[in-house]
């Protein structure tokens, strides 16, 4: 029995975002749990799809003694303020160094931190940690798919394990294979490391892992997992972070350099190889309801449009209505948009009651280029409450509470309104105001990939559509200063920097 220290924090940063990250969006909890210390971190994961929930599932298993410091996560955003950064770094190193002799540490990360001051918000708080513990104590990390891996990340952890699936369903497997590995290295020693890098960007809407390549890369991460190789990850990285080491890395541990090596090697190329199969087609607006339309007529399925850009999981306002306006200018009959965050309108149609018939300036009140409302009149068709239990792998059981809801219908296209902004992931959304999403014959959706866990069972075909919205599909529309010269925003773009 080994005596392990656990913890955990949790940002995703967003470097072009508005809005920074404080101490007490750490604190609070949202979506997952708050600030948590501690021994009620030993209960307060129990079966949520964390990483460190599935770490303390297979910890207990192999019966060691898990050491509870701090856990704590905020929502994607800006940089996360110094005082947060520190404060919560320095409460996690002095509770770690408090616990006397341990024989390692699992930290709960996800690897694309950036803070005020550090580009590496997790490099820099596992070279403070290295040098408090010491160069041999194994120290494992998680992290998230979205990681956008360091060097200096590489360097100070013993071994860093990345989850597998986007959408992101195994985080708590991910937990559960860092228990393997840490076990392994305060048994067996210390193992031998190799990174890779690529030399492009790969967009968020090319990442899922439901679709090739993605899903024949991660096949190819796991099998990479035999013989001497003994942990093999790889992170698409999180594109809109506008720092030196953005992007896709791969990382492998070995009982020999080599067999480190060979393995990182095996996978660059085989993602190397597929560059041009992540350089997906995007459909202008007018374009993907001209083919869905033309589609439509002999599918039995409803056709997808991903309304990417506006995205609110990805900083989108999820009020733009450009997408919208391509349906109705279309003709696109049997069309659901889905969902459109404009409180105002939802009331005014709580307020008309179902029957009505109201004129109103639609959506687009958050501004931002291309973000005009749509001015016109709709019959309101039905309205909602909006408080339901979501139904969809992603977030099943969540207790979703989007405020007052309703259906706006205009010449044969339906809106769904919702009062608070929440990824169109979950097919409960709209049965909530009583669509039945597979009868549909086009389904457009904000949301970049979380939708596909629910809805791609019943899609004919997606199609990821380009209008107004604060999440570029193309990363060459960010204003990158800092990122490393070479590198493509892009599968198959020019080179960064000349
Ligand atoms: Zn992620």
């Amino acid at each position: 029995m080994a005596r392990f220290a656990i913890g955990g924090f949790q940002h995703e940063t967003n470097t072009f975002a508005p809005v920074k990250a404080s101490f007490r969006d750490f604190e609070m909890a949202d979506g997952w749990p708050g600030l948590t210390r501690d021994d009620a971190m030993l209960s307060a994961f129990e079966g949520i799809n964390l990483p460190i929930a599935g770490f303390l599932v297979q910890a207990r298993k192999q019966g060691h003694d898990l050491l509870p410091t701090l856990w704590c996560s905020a929502s994607p955003s800006a940089e996360v303020e110094t005082e947060a950064y520190e404060r919560i770094v320095g409460e996690l190193l002095q509770r770690i160094g408090a616990l006397g002799k341990i024989d390692g540490i699992y930290l709960d990360l996800h690897g694309a931190m950036v803070t005020e001051q550090h580009q590496d918000g997790e490099g820099e708080l596992l070279e403070r940690l290295r040098k408090q513990v010491g160069p041999d104590l194994p120290v494992v990390v998680s992290l998230d798919l979205h990681a956008n891996i360091t060097a200096r990340m590489v360097q100070h952890a013993s071994a860093l394990v990345v989850c597998r699936t986007y959408p992101h369903v195994d985080l708590a497997e991910s937990g559960e294979a860092s228990a393997i590995v840490l076990e392994r290295l305060a048994g067996k020693g210390p193992h031998y490391k190799a990174m890779r890098r690529t030399d492009f960007l790969v967009p968020l809407t090319s990442q899922c892992t439901l679709i090739e390549p993605a899903s024949g890369i991660y096949r190819a991460v796991a099998e990479a997992e035999r013989g001497d190789a003994v942990s093999t990850s790889f992170a698409f990285g999180f594109p809109p972070a506008d720092i030196v080491e953005c992007g896709p890395a791969i990382v492998a541990y070995g009982t020999s350099q080599r067999a480190a090596d060979e393995a990182a090697d095996r996978l660059l190329a085989l993602v190397n190889d597929k560059e041009r199969a992540f350089a997906g087609k995007i459909w202008q607006p007018g374009d993907a309801v001209a083919y869905a339309r033309a589609k439509g007529n002999s599918a039995s399925n409803p056709i997808v449009l991903a309304d990417t850009q506006d995205n609110p999981g990805a900083g989108g306002t999820s009020d733009t209505v450009g997408l919208l306006r391509a349906l109705i200018d279309g003709r696109a009959e049997g069309a659901v948009f889905a969902n459109l965050c404009d409180p105002k309108s939802a009331e005014a149609a709580h307020r008309a009651g179902v029957g009505a018939q109201i004129t109103l300036a639609l959506g687009g009140w958050a501004g931002g280029a291309g973000n005009t409302p749509y001015q016109g009149t709709f019959a309101v068709e039905a309205i909602g409450d909006g408080n339901f239990l979501a139904t969809g792998p992603f977030y099943r059981g969540n207790r979703m509470q989007l405020g007052p809801m309703a259906v706006l219908k205009k010449d044969g296209v339906r809106v769904v309104l919702c009062s608070r902004k929440q990824q169109c992931a979950d097919q409960a959304m709209l049965r909530h105001v009583g669509i039945e999403p597979r009868k549909q014959k086009i389904l457009a959706l904000k949301s970049s990939v979380h939708f596909r866990a629910d809805f791609q069972p019943i899609a004919e075909e997606i199609l990821i559509v380009a209008a107004p919205g604060a999440n570029p599909v193309d990363n060459r529309e960010l204003p990158y200063k800092r990122i490393r010269k070479g590198i493509r925003l892009m599968p198959l773009a020019e080179p960064f920097g000349g």
